[in-house]
């Protein structure tokens, strides 16, 4: 029995050296690290003690072993993983800009993670607690038909399914994506935007009125992340703002899943909403000030004294 998890794109991730370095440009990278929305969020899953597992698929190369091992070394139940011998695993290209802004090339839709089959799921979900989709992961029908239908799969069995939409304007002119997204939005229980996700995605400017129309459409939870402002809590009933950590910003990169694991993760083991919050936001501070999205992930001793020294 498996309580956590997901599926989507393990990546392996290649960061520019310096800021404002173009990726039409030759110039030096470090990595391979190792990412993945998806991947990230059930490594720090993992982290924080409750079982997970991905279900994702690698090709035979050296990316693919690196992500497999790291993943099994932090805990993850990597058996949902296949290896797919004519495919290549995911990779990505990263570079910053001083502004703040960034720019990717993935090769997602092309690596192996797009060919997972429904029956990969078949052993992992069976009394699953929290199913989690990663909106990067949708970047397909198949891997949006596989959201819903394993979301009802977890939902009929009694678990709960969390949402990261990570949505902008263009994805959502694309045919078909809104009904997709909204569909995929009226199975969620916890909800995770950032920023303007929730307004683009409901398409309605007025913060509250955008959380209560998720919460209409059946949404019980949304932890709201903001960055250095910290995050909002919805239920429903209350809503909380919890101020940031204060961290030198090193790589922004995988702060959203840090703390969207951390949230999900700790509410499923029972943890009250308030808590969740405050280690969420140490996980997401711990997660911007360490280079390598996944670099970022904590256990839960670590966030304990990270919080504990900021008394
Ligand atoms: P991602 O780039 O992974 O998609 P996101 O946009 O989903 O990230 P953010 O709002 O950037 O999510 O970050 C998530 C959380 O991480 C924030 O709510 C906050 O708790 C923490 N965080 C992010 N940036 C900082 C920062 N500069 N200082 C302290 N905490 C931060
Ligand atoms: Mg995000």
């Amino acid at each position: 029995m498996t309580d956590i998890v997901t599926f989507g794109e393990v990546l392996a991730e290649f960061m520019a050296l310096e800021t404002n370095q173009s990726l039409g440009t030759a110039g030096r990278f470090a990595g391979p690290f190792p990412g993945g929305a998806p991947a990230i969020f059930i490594d720090q899953a993992a982290k924080l003690g409750s079982s997970a597992a991905m279900v994702s698929c690698v090709g035979d190369d050296a990316f693919g072993r690196m992500l497999v091992e790291r993943l099994a070394a932090d805990g993850v139940d990597t058996s949902a993983i296949t290896v797919r011998p004519e495919a290549t695993t995911a990779s990505a290209f990263v570079t910053y800009y001083d502004d703040g802004a960034r720019d990717f090339i993935f090769n997602i839709a092309n690596g192996a993670c797009a060919e997972i089959s429904p029956r990969q799921f078949d052993t992992v979900i069976r009394g699953c607690k929290l199913f989690h989709i990663a909106g990067t992961s949708l970047f397909s029908g198949h891997m949006i038909d596989l959201a819903r239908q394993t979301a009802d799969r977890v939902k009929a069995g009694g678990g709960r399914v969390s949402f990261d939409p990570n949505v902008r304007k263009e994805t959502l002119a694309r045919s078909g994506a809104r009904e997709a997204l909204t569909d995929l939005l009226s199975r969620t229980d916890i909800l995770l935007p950032s920023d303007s996700e929730l307004n683009v995605l409901v398409d309605i400017d007025d913060d509250e009125k955008a959380v209560e129309r998720a919460l209409a459409l059946g949404v019980s939870e949304i932890a709201w992340k903001n960055g250095k402002d910290g995050a909002r809590y919805y239920d429903g009933h209350n809503v909380s703002h919890y101020p940031s950590f204060e961290v030198d910003e090193v790589d922004p990169t995988g702060a959203g899943d840090s703390f969207g694991a951390t949230f999900c993760t700790l509410r499923t083991q029972g943890v009250a909403a308030e808590q969740a919050m405050r280690y969420a936001n140490a996980a997401g501070a711990t997660a911007v000030s360490r280079r390598g999205a996944m670099e970022g992930t904590s256990r839960r001793d670590e966030l304990d004294a990270f919080i504990a020294a900021r008394r």
